[in-house]
């Protein structure tokens, strides 16, 4: 009889090479070859961006399949085998671990997923946590924190929103240059507006392709796996393709600002929404990062936009005393230099707190201008004589550059994968239909994957 597997897969790669994604390529593959069938794409899981020891951008796989008891040890053991085979495990902070579970996911490791998404999680609990359930398996290499990651992985739940990336592989033995053609990834991006974060325009950056030493050519996001396939259809690429995988994702879904936190509850390493007063403006620091404070319930914490936030800068720049704000981003943990920071990846304006700027008045006998008549004496005017006993301005109100309801993000070239851009509100809706049939959407990728692997 067949029954409903999860596998979790997490930190079986390092900054000198291979990827976790590659890795869940060669088993779906395997899987393909022998007959198992799959019950959904492979889920690209991005958690909390703020762990010190992630080797990227804190990405770990689940797969979910279905097959007969009888064939699962020899599964589990090609699992096993790939793992091994193709982590480098040499490196001293990969630390693989790989978890199966039968049928239904508890409730209790459904739970780690939110958590994981903002919060610091021990291994230990982890541990203690699948110990808990004989018929979890796990395979673990060194400590086997990726045992975090994996678990998580299993337990995130795609419902609510989703987003798709078609990932195209090299040889992980060949890392030579990525040849893709720039002009191509324009032209593909602006027919295709299902497919987002391919370019940004402002920094006229390509932002599909990786620069580490990883076997990936380049990533494709977007609503639906339809246009994902499309721009890779219509990029130029001039080098041996060697596989292509799409992933059903959580990138760029915001998940991992779930609630608000009060700055006495900020923890480091972790994501976090808060709001407060500012009540030191922003200012410029060396390396081109600006950095203001806020307060609330009389603490207060540092917020950063630093120099890759480029022209998201210019925004925090119009902030002033007072005004109240919403920011969300990553907590970086006090050192010798700074005091614990917000690193920002987008604000909200609350309320703007009224400016003004002080005007020297009229005369009002002639109108002309008044100038002073020297340091605490009042005002004179040169054509009537006319004078006062003090300096009293007038206030005007000043306009604003930045307002309320708007959500100020940071731009592509630095956003985090969890980010949503701003341009995703408006598209949320299409990726609903083609999810109700993931073997359709699923075998038409593979009736296509010959043509559009471009060897
Ligand atoms: P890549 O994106 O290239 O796959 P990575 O950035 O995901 O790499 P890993 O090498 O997988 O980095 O390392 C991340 C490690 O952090 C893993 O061991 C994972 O289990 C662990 N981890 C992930 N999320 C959390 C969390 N919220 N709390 C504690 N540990 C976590």
């Amino acid at each position: 009889m067949q029954k409903k597997w999860h596998l979790g897969i997490d930190d079986t790669d390092s900054q000198s090479g291979m990827c976790t994604t590659y890795l869940a390529t060669q088993i779906v593959e395997f899987l393909i070859l022998n007959d198992v069938k799959l019950l959904d794409f492979p889920k690209l899981i991005r958690l909390n961006p703020n762990i010190p020891y992630k080797t990227r951008g804190n990405g770990a796989i689940s797969i979910t399949f279905s097959a007969p008891e009888n064939k699962i040890n020899l599964l589990w053991n090609e699992f096993v085998r790939l793992t091994e085979e193709l982590s480098d495990i040499q490196d001293k902070n990969t630390d693989p671990g790989l978890v199966l579970i039968k049928g239904d996911i508890p409730n209790s490791i459904l739970n780690l997923y939110q958590r994981a998404l903002f919060q610091v999680i021990p291994l230990d609990e982890v541990k203690r946590l699948l110990a808990e359930y004989e018929s979890i398996r796990t395979h673990t290499v060194k400590s086997g924190r990726g045992l975090i990651g994996a678990t998580s992985a299993i337990a995130a739940n795609l419902i609510n929103d989703y987003t798709y990336e078609l990932i195209a592989y090299r040889d992980p033995k060949n890392n030579s240059h990525r040849l893709i053609d720039e002009p191509s990834v324009i032209e593909a991006d602006q027919k295709n507006p299902l497919s987002f974060n391919n370019y940004d325009y402002e920094h006229k950056q390509v932002m599909i392709i990786p620069h580490g030493p990883d076997p990936v050519i380049c990533g494709i996001r977007g609503e639906t796996t339809s246009a994902i396939i499309k721009v890779w259809e219509e990029i130029k690429v001039a080098q041996t393709v060697k596989n292509v995988m799409i992933f059903r994702s959580n990138q760029h879904t915001q998940v991992h600002f779930p609630k608000e936190f009060s700055i006495e509850e900020i923890e480091p390493y972790t994501s976090v929404k808060v709001r407060g007063k500012v009540i030191s403006e922003p200012k410029d620091f060396p390396g081109g990062h600006v950095i203001f404070s806020i307060e609330s319930l009389n603490k207060r914490i540092a917020v950063a936009a630093y120099e890759p936030t480029k022209r998201f800068r210019k925004i925090i720049r119009e902030l002033k005393e007072s005004d109240e704000v919403l920011v969300m981003g990553g907590v970086r943990p006090e050192s010798s230099e700074h005091p614990m920071t917000i690193n920002l990846e987008e604000i909200q304006i609350l309320q703007l707190s009224p400016q003004y700027k002080k005007i020297t008045p009229k005369c009002p006998s002639c109108a002309s201008s008044l100038t002073s008549s020297g340091k605490n004496q009042g005002f004179k005017c040169r054509k009537c004589s006319y004078s006062t006993s003090k300096k009293e301005y007038i206030n005007t109100p000043i306009g604003r550059k930045i307002r309320c309801g708007i959500r100020y993000v940071i731009p592509i070239c630095a956003q985090r994968h969890l980010t949503k851009p701003v341009s995703r509100d408006p598209a949320l809706q299409f990726h609903i239909a083609e999810a109700i049939d993931f073997e359709q959407a699923f075998d038409s990728f593979l009736k296509r994957r010959p043509f559009i692997t471009k060897a």
